[in-house]
C-alpha cells in the first residue's frame, strides 16, 4: 500500500463511526491514543523520482506515486511538501 496523507482526526471519526466493528470498546481509545502518537504530515517530505516512460520526462511522488511533467514543492495529489525542491 502506498502512503496517502489523511487527517488522524477523519481517520478517529471513521473508528467512531464504525464502533460496531470493534469487538471491545476499550479498543477504540487504544487506537486513537496510536493514531495521536503517529508523526505529523507537516514533518514527512517526499522526494521526486526521475521517471521516464517511454524516454517521456516524469516525475514520481515518492509518497503517493502520482506523476507529474514539472517538479513541484508539494506533490499536487497527496500534498507532501518536497525535499530538496525551492522557491517554486
Ligand atoms: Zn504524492
Amino acid at each position: 500500500m502506498r502512503d496517502k496523507l489523511i487527517s488522524g482526526r477523519q481517520v478517529i471519526n471513521a473508528i467512531l463511526d464504525n464502533k460496531e466493528l470493534f469487538k471491545f470498546p476499550e479498543d477504540i481509545q487504544r487506537f486513537a491514543v496510536i493514531i495521536e502518537d503517529l508523526p505529523s504530515m507537516d514533518k514527512l517530505r517526499g522526494e521526486w523520482i526521475d521517471y521516464r516512460p517511454y524516454n517521456i520526462p516524469l516525475f514520481d511522488c515518492s509518497i503517493c506515486g502520482y506523476h507529474v511533467k514539472k517538479m513541484s514543492n508539494f506533490c499536487p495529489n497527496c500534498g507532501v511538501r518536497m525535499k530538496g525542491i525551492e522557491n517554486e
